[in-house]
């Protein structure tokens, strides 16, 4: 398998881009080597630039839950730009867009819609601090809700995967007001809201972590963000990026049947194009200027081709529910691949919801930051390149969540675990 084309333009990109990247989950670092240089996407697979293909399962890091290239979602874009690309100015299908999240998640009364997660979640904190007048935060080791200044602590994804959970150049004072705490521990939440409660703006976390490998959270866990976020008059503030519309139609949320006061949704919603939303209680998002005073605002927020992408893929959603098919293949899936390491005497702990899971090389249970990141980061990296050498394109970080599309079928995910079968034996 020839990566030479690959190797050539990631090269040049060196010389263009810092590490050769626009982001830099995608640049290799937890496994090694150069990233691959890709040409097309169809479906389940990828094509590199020198012609090689591979079964997807970062999918773009979440959005293509209906795989690449989807022909309605291409459609609706093509009729967007034919109408003009940004206006700047109000449009009917932010309507839609919105009337679509507000439909399917009952908790979003009314919302916003943004460019990326990162801005997202700034905003939520912001309207959160706003609203309720307090400057403080929790939020969790290993998560990980964008490049937030204040949420660059304790950081999850790539800022976990190449060893900077803090970011030099966010000054100590921007995350003065951010309390750390382990994930699914209800002893140091509640302990730490009988010491601040009144001065927690909110608790943002990740309602099922994908950020540290796929980590779940336990009921017990949920319910003390609950009770104590309303005991207290915190705002619960849930960063669905990631599981939005992937774990369920309405999210984690829906799954779980826990109701937050603000979400913050990105990936999915888009559809493949960079569109992202936070919404809520109306009595807290009227505090958004200019219904409210609390600043926010983006030149090209809800972008006609964003937003034609978005409705697209949550109607298509909406209509076909995917979601016991994602089921059926997130298991079968994840009992191969299970199986598979079982065989070949390989430590490994599997953990999944749905379409969205992970192989961690170690034992389990995995439940926050710091059992994840006992995992053998050195055997996921040879088991990452037995199955690129294999034609499957794997998350590039033990600390990155997998994710399956609708167009996945069994005999893609068969292929699979026949692959990694032979890396994990080799
Ligand atoms: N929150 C979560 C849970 C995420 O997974 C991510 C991105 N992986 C973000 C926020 C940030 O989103 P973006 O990369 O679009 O800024």
């Amino acid at each position: 398998m020839s990566r030479s084309r690959s190797h050539e333009i990631f090269q040049r990109a060196l010389e263009l881009m810092p590490g050769g990247v626009n982001s830099p989950a995608r640049a290799f670092g937890g496994v090694g080597g150069e990233p691959l240089v890709f040409e097309r996407g169809e479906g389940a697979y990828l094509f590199d630039v020198d012609g090689n293909r591979y079964i997807d399962y970062i999918g773009s890091w979440g959005p293509m839950i209906l795989g690449h290239g989807n022909e309605k979602v291409r459609a609706a874009i093509h009729a967007a730009v034919d109408q003009g690309t940004s206006f700047g100015a109000p449009t009917e299908r932010e309507n839609q867009l919105a009337e679509l999240i507000i439909d399917i998640v009952p908790s979003v009364e009314k919302v916003r819609l943004v460019n990326s997660g990162t801005e997202a979640t700034m905003s939520a904190i912001r309207v959160a601090r706003g609203y309720t007048g307090r400057n403080k935060i929790i939020k969790f080791a290993g998560n990980y809700h964008g490049h937030v200044d204040s949420l660059l602590v304790a950081a999850g994804s790539a800022a976990a995967t190449l060893g900077v959970p803090n970011s030099p150049g966010v000054t100590p004072g921007t995350t003065a007001d951010t309390i750390v705490l382990p994930y699914n521990s209800v002893e140091a939440l509640t302990s730490t809201f009988e010491k601040y409660g009144d001065e927690l703006a909110c608790v943002i976390f990740e309602p099922i972590v994908g950020n540290m490998g796929t980590v779940i959270p336990t009921p017990e866990f949920l319910g003390a963000i609950r009770e104590l976020c309303t005991k207290y008059g915190a705002v619960m503030l849930m960063d669905e990026v990631m599981t939005g519309f992937r774990v369920a139609l309405g999210g984690a949320q829906e799954l779980f049947g826990v109701t937050p006061d603000l979400t913050t949704m990105g990936k999915i919603v888009g559809g493949g194009l960079p569109i992202a939303a936070y919404g809520g209680r109306a009595d807290i998002m009227n505090n958004v200027l200019p219904a409210g005073k609390v600043f926010q605002a983006g030149t090209l927020s809800g972008n006609p081709l964003a937003t034609a992408a978005g409705i697209a893929t949550l109607s298509i959603l909406k209509e076909t529910n995917p979601y016991p098919q994602l089921e059926k293949l997130g298991e079968r899936l994840m009992t191969g691949l299970a199986k598979a390491a079982s065989d070949a005497g390989v430590a490994h702990s599997v953990a999944r919801v749905g379409s969205m899971a992970t192989l961690f090389f170690g034992e389990g249970p995995i439940v926050d930051w710091d059992t994840a990141a006992k995992s053998d980061t050195k055997r996921y990296a040879d088991f990452f390149w037995g199955l690129i050498d294999r034609g499957v394109y794997f998350p590039c970080s033990q600390f990155e969540a997998l994710f399956i599309s609708v167009t996945h079928t069994d005999a893609d995910i068969d292929a699979t675990i026949a692959a990694a079968r032979e890396a994990l034996k080799a």
